[in-house]
């Protein structure tokens, strides 16, 4: 017999009308009580009322104070989700991040006494849902796809939009079309009496700053209530540290983990890292250090060390592996391009490094450190491990041992691990980037934000006094970290969100109901690109091959050329060059060439120099004004400097005609010496960029595979190079993808002859702007007769406007309607 909680005694009487409805729950007494210690179950009744009595409420809370755990729970019990009740529509709950939404799934579902289908999750490869399922976690992208074919999301009686507070685009994205929604089946509730219901709306969030949703009258027509709950945090002590000269965050937090683990009370340790690479490496390093049974073959190497190298290589497998599943659902804002890992560090510069530092970790004597070290119970958490892995993080650590969690920025908000007292934070986030000038995304380590390294902090004080070591300095933080993450709306390619609009047949996307609406003149260019690639048609409505290309998770740009490049058995080789494009310029600059600072670091700065440099021709000349080189050093340079040349125009091609194929040509070449850093160095390429090239290659496969079913995208990373008739197409399909990225010579406009032989200082008009631009030096065109038409891949500006990646396109007229187009 289900025994009836409290709550419906305590309601008799002074119970409000539409909390009638009740489903009672049986839930296990130990997990009653922990419930009722989180803050949230507090304000159960108001909570419900709040939510009966208005569309929309937004709840506030401090993470941890039970928000997603015991929302879906109320409403569950109030018979949202229940077929005899007033909202027999499921509950639905979003989230930002797939290792969220699995684990938050099982847990609410153990909460209750409930199956994994009656409380499921779904995410991009995987799902429990079933006709049975009440309540369902899914990320936000899976949410925005059930739009384009239900579009009232007649299946929900209640959304639950969670971690509102991060700004994701898709987040955003599902604010402002669930507003929509709202409206219209308020609309269609009172036509249709009883057939459709209305639809609430939860969005919920970390922090108090929600006035984007709130104040936004486009949003919604009254401002939704904010119920704020109050949470006990105890007091956390930042330490910062003094320098943050020389940032190897790995090794740095690996030395404060060991000073923690070694000098201080008992408490769990949180480190936050950026990425699964560091992840791993500090994870192994930290096993190392402190195993959990000390002689050799512990469990741990047993039990964990497997799973960790099942991490390493998860990346591709898994996602290859996943994919060919039956149910293989693929969504469409997740997987991105350029979605991996960046190794930071090697791991011999880290031993190394850790050799030295072990023997000046402060006393107590070596000696008897071996002996008397408590173990340490080390766990990563990213969203690539498998669920299993992921949920012992909420299991307490064996007896006698510490916890230490490595994570990402998921146990930021989204995850709170029980027991934590001590949090190293490396104050970075992997963000996705996005240039405005070039369109091309990636993704780079930045600082995070003043709001979410408190946030971070805050993990420290959920269940006592904490403390936060922060690895790096004060001043840091004060001058270089922003007030808060710009949304990322603001930090994202627009046409991408467009397409995806107009896909879901929201045809003026200037008048969405954006929290922060994009800048008007970016979306007037956004739809413009979208016509010009032939995405929608003249009238703004999106076309079939518009339609094929909102399912790839790319830029459109680059699922218009992965779509049309199935002719002639092109694709494996626009699959290439789309992740050499996504990835970054491999070449080293030749003025970086005898330099040994980090190239990347210094690509800024370099510019400048470049210009100057490119300005005076540098050669012997150049070279002979070092002076205080001695004769051989000088003979060393040149000889390098002329191998570079060759190199470089080895891999131009047999036509040395355009800087993509250059790209085509060094990645084909680099897999066919057997992708070795050997081929790297003597090559002149950044072996981290060819590494990141070569698996993002397999990724954009598996994409093309699962949204062109039967198209034959087999890619033997060691392609053989592509015939005459292949190379015409390739460039075909480029300029397709780049058509608003046609350069004409102005002197073609001006009639003056051509009768150059370099480009250099040869100007060119495009659309873009009305500047004129020029041919960068490290294009393989800067040395050739101008050609009166180009195509370029991204802008650059230092003391002119540089075309960069640039290839003849003497057809571009072709494809061109009407040049004026685009001269402004
Ligand atoms: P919020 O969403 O407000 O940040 P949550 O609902 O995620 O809070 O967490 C409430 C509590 O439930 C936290 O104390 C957290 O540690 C605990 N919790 C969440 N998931 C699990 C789990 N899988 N196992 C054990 N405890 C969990
Ligand atoms: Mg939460």
């Amino acid at each position: 017999a289900k025994t009836l909680p409290e709550k419906s005694q305590d309601a008799n009487g002074s119970k409000p009308k539409k909390m009638a409805f009740y489903v009672p729950v049986s839930r296990d007494p130990e997990i009653q009580k922990a419930r009722m210690e989180l803050p949230i179950c507090r304000e159960e009744q108001l909570i419900m009322e709040t939510i009966n009595e208005n569309p929309t409420v937004i709840i506030c809370g401090e993470t941890g104070s039970g928000k997603t755990t015991q929302v879906p729970q109320f409403l569950y019990e109030a018979g949202y989700g229940n077929p005899n009740s007033d909202n027999p529509g499921m509950i639905g709950i979003t989230q930002p991040r797939r290792v969220a939404a699995v684990s938050m799934s099982k847990r609410v579902a153990y909460e209750l006494g409930l199956t994994d289908e009656e409380v499921s999750y779904q995410i991009r490869y995987d799902t429990t849902t079933s006709p049975k399922t009440v309540i369902k976690f899914m990320t936000d992208g899976v949410l925005l796809r059930e739009l384009s074919s239900d579009f009232l999301l007649s299946k929900y009686s209640v959304i639950i939009i969670d971690e509102a507070h991060e700004r994701n685009l898709n987040t955003d994205i599902l604010i402002g079309v669930v507003s929509r929604i709202l409206r219209l089946r308020d609309e269609l509730s009172q036509e249709q009496k009883g057939k459709i219901k209305p639809l609430k709306i939860i969005i919920m969030s970390a922090t108090l700053r929600v006035s984007d949703f709130t104040e936004n009258n486009t949003l919604f027509k009254i401002p939704p209530p904010v119920l704020k709950i109050e949470a006990r945090q105890y007091e956390v002590n930042i330490h910062f540290s003094r320098r943050t000269a020389q940032y190897d965050y790995v090794t740095k937090a690996y030395k404060k983990v060991c000073q923690i683990h070694r000098k201080l009370p008992s408490g769990g340790i949180l480190v936050f890292q950026t990425g699964q690479n560091e992840i791993s490496t500090l994870c192994k390093k930290l096993r190392k250090r402190f195993p959990l049974t000390p002689p050799t073959k512990s469990r741990y190497s047993n039990e964990l060390g497997q799973e960790e190298e099942m991490s390493l290589s998860e990346t591709l497998e898994g996602i290859r592996e996943k994919l060919t599943a039956k149910n293989a659902d693929v969504e469409v804002e997740e997987v991105s391009i350029g979605d991996f890992d960046i190794t930071e560090s090697n791991d011999q510069d880290i031993e190394d490094e850790f050799d030295t530092f072990d023997s000046d970790l402060d006393e107590p004597s070596e000696k008897d450190e071996e002996d008397e070290d408590l173990p340490l119970y080390v766990l990563p958490l990213y969203s690539l491990l498998s669920t299993e892995v992921q949920l012992r993080v909420f299991q307490p650590p064996p007896q006698g041992t510490r916890l230490c969690v490595v994570a990402t920025n998921v146990a930021e908000t989204s995850l709170t691990i029980p027991g934590i007292k001590y949090v190293v934070d490396c104050g970075k986030v992997k963000e996705r980037q996005y240039d405005v000038n070039t369109g091309v995304q990636s993704y780079t380590i930045n600082w995070t934000s003043k709001a979410s390294a408190d946030q971070r902090a805050g993990r420290a004080g959920r269940t006592g006094p904490g403390h936060c070591y922060r690895l790096y300095s004060s001043a840091v933080f004060n001058d270089q970290f922003p007030q808060f993450t710009l949304p990322e709306i603001l930090r994202m390619p627009i046409e991408g969100v467009v397409l995806q609009m107009k896909s879901m047949n929201i045809d003026i996307v200037a008048n969405f109901p954006f929290p922060t609406p994009p800048d008007r003149v970016q979306l007037r260019r956004a739809e413009k690109l979208l016509q010009y690639l032939s995405a929608l048609d003249d009238n703004g409505r999106i076309t079939d091959l518009g339609k094929l290309m909102a399912q790839f998770p790319v830029q459109p740009r680059f699922s218009k050329m992965l779509i049309i490049g199935q002719q002639h058995g092109c694709l494996p080789y626009i699959i290439t060059i789309v992740a050499a494009l996504s990835v970054g310029d491999p070449f080293i600059r030749e003025d970086n060439l005898d330099s040994s600072k980090d190239l990347e670091e210094n690509d800024k700065e370099t510019d400048e120099v470049e210009d100057k440099m490119r300005e005076m021709e540098i050669d012997e000349q150049e070279l002979a004004g070092i002076d205080n080189l001695d004769i051989a050093e000088k003979e060393r340079r040149r000889l390098r400097r002329k191998k570079f040349y060759e190199v470089h125009m080895k891999h131009a091609g047999r036509d040395p005609s355009s800087d993509f194929l250059k790209l085509l040509n060094v990645v084909g070449a680099y897999e066919y010496a057997g992708a070795t850093d050997k081929f790297c160095e003597e090559n002149f390429v950044r072996a981290k960029t060819m590494y990141e090239t070569h698996k993002l290659r397999g990724q954009i496969t598996n994409i093309v595979q699962v949204n062109c079913p039967g198209a034959n995208v087999y890619v033997d990373p060691k392609m053989g190079p592509p015939s005459s008739l292949q190379l015409k197409a390739i460039r075909q399909i480029i300029t397709a993808g780049f058509i608003d990225q046609v350069a004409i010579r102005k002197g073609l406009l001006d009639k003056t002859a051509n009768t150059y032989s370099s480009t250099r200082g040869i100007a060119y008009r495009i659309m873009l702007t009305d500047e004129d631009v020029y041919i960068h030096p490290s294009s393989v065109l800067y040395h050739q007769k101008p050609p009166d038409f180009v195509v370029y891949q991204e802008l650059q500006r230092t003391s002119k406007v540089w075309m960069k990646g640039v290839f003849n396109e003497d057809r571009a007229e072709l494809v061109v309607k009407d040049w004026k187009e685009f001269i402004c």
